[in-house]
């Protein structure tokens, strides 16, 4: 069911970049707006088989973003009222300017609904223009760089409810609005934990057993996901093709396992096999990230037999940068030599290449004789719930506090003591939180470590990236 997106906000902060990466080489139909003489672009987007249409508010803003007046133009509103959700870009590494909190301002009278996407986060230098989004009030902001395509899965998740939306899905629009719509205000430190329900329990999690989990399986050829995909959901559906989101360049499957719905992502690369087998095939990285980027889960398959290369290690990295779950399946345990020694070898292995995520779970199978299936799909309905993590301010405040006095900060480069003052968490999926900190450029990797491993090790979030954003206080 089709949909349609505005993208708004000032000059430069990527409009069209975001447009074309989301129309992608598919033609961009460029229209006639009615008596002005500056054209609207339009086009047909498609995200992992998500279609809907995208209308590009490029240009239609003054090019000088510091004057207020009449900034948002007719035309611009004109886009919004054919607009089913409206995307406002900022330039996280910018910051938020006037020119944003007026289009926030503006946006907030509409009745069209807003998600806030931070562009430019690639790297670390969008990170604080991120967290500073969370205070236009308008909900969650989406990380993306439009440039690199990191952040798409996000983008999809944010945008999936307005195509069941579209579908006159009412109980689809409810969740909506609290998955979407639920918005973290980081302003105000007093009233941050004050909010909470004493009672309420410490750590939940959000998982939305309803909605089907995006699993995605990669590894490099001739590892076994094919095999494992069939003995997992039958030959016969995979070769018949896809049952959901059917796209020329991407596949989703939807089965259940224990009742619990699943969607198997994948882009061309298993049903090409699956036509065509042929076991020569070049691992390709682009499907492969693709694949990461729009699952929630990840299986990196590897082979027994074979020592754990660079890229496997190379996938891994990426499911972690990408903040997805990952679950590491050790196939053909049937024909491993030396069991124990492999197992011990990939683990090392894999724990000084990702020191960052600690308890990432290794699961032994045979995708062929069908052993180990049941603990692998389980690992991955375990690894989903915490990775959909919930802790109260009021746990995360006691629990900093602690783990401050069992091991301070130490001084800055200007010798001044960096302050940790109070944390929250921002999202989940992956676990994200934000501390206010005095000198957050000062504070040392090793510390940033010694606390990631602490919230790991205390809230029992083992195996799943956390995100931790240090910011100094308004
Ligand atoms: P618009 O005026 O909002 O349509 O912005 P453009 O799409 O023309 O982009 C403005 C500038 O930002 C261009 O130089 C882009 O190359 C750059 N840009 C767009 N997206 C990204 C991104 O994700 N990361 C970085 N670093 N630059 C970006
Ligand atoms: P893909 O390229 O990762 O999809 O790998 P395939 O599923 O095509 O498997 C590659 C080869 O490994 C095939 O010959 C499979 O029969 C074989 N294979 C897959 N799983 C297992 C397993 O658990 N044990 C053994 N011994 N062989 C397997």
């Amino acid at each position: 069911m089709s949909f349609t997106v505005a993208i708004i906000g000032r000059p430069n902060v990527g409009k069209s970049t975001l447009f074309n990466r989301l129309v992608g080489r598919r033609e961009a139909i460029v229209h006639d707006f009615p008596g002005v003489t500056r054209d609207r672009k339009e086009g047909r987007a498609q995200l992992a088989g998500l279609e809907f249409r995208v209308i590009d508010t490029a240009g239609l803003e003054e090019a000088d973003p510091e004057s207020l007046a009449g900034r948002m133009s007719a035309m611009t509103l004109g886009a919004l009222d054919q607009a089913d959700v409206c995307l406002l870009l900022i330039d996280a590494r910018v910051g938020l300017t006037p020119a944003d909190e007026h289009f926030a301002n503006v946006l907030r009278k509409q009745s069209t609904p807003v998600l806030v996407v931070a562009n430019k986060c690639e790297g670390k230098a969008g990170e604080p223009g991120l967290l500073e989004a969370y205070s236009l009030g308008l909900g969650e902001p989406i990380g993306v760089s439009a440039e690199h395509g990191t952040g798409m899965g996000d983008l999809f998740e944010a945008l999936q409810p307005f195509a069941r939306t579209a579908a006159h899905d009412e109980a689809a629009a409810a969740e909506m609005d609290e998955d979407v719509f639920d918005a973290v205000d980081l302003s105000d430190d007093e009233t941050l934990a004050a909010d909470e329900d004493p009672d309420a329990p410490a750590v939940t999690t959000e998982e939305d057993t309803e909605k089907p989990l995006r699993l995605a399986i990669v590894g490099r050829p001739n590892t076994g996901k094919s095999t494992l995909v069939n003995a997992l959901i039958g030959e016969e559906r995979l070769l018949t093709g896809p049952e959901a989101g059917v796209t020329r360049d991407s596949i989703a499957v939807d089965w259940t396992f224990r009742d619990r719905k699943l969607r198997l992502i994948d882009t061309a690369g298993m049903r090409r096999k699956a036509r065509i087998s042929d076991s020569l095939e070049r691992l390709s990285v682009s499907e492969t990230l693709n694949n990461i980027r729009m699952a929630e889960v990840v299986i990196l398959m590897l082979d027994a037999n074979m020592v754990m290369d660079k890229q496997d290690l190379t996938i891994a990295r990426m499911v972690v940068e990408e903040g997805r779950a990952l679950v590491i399946g050790i196939n053909k345990w049937d024909a491993a030599e030396d069991k124990g020694a492999t197992m011990q070898r990939m683990r090392d292995r894999l724990q000084t290449s990702l020191p960052q995520v600690r308890g990432i779970p290794f699961i032994t199978l045979s995708a062929l004789k069908g052993n180990g299936l049941d603990r692998l799909m389980q690992a991955v309905l375990d690894i989903h719930k915490v990775w959909n993590t919930r802790i109260s301010t009021a746990a995360l405040n006691r629990w900093l506090e602690y783990t401050l006095s069992q091991h301070p900060p130490p001084l800055g480069k200007t010798k001044r003591r960096i302050k940790l003052r109070y944390m929250t968490q921002a999202k989940a999926r992956p676990p994200t939180f934000a501390v206010s900190c005095s000198l957050p450029e000062d504070l040392p990797e090793s510390y940033v470590r010694y606390l990631v491993n602490g919230l790991r090790d205390d809230f029992g979030m083992d195996g799943v990236p956390i995100r931790m954003h240090f910011r100094k206080p308004k």
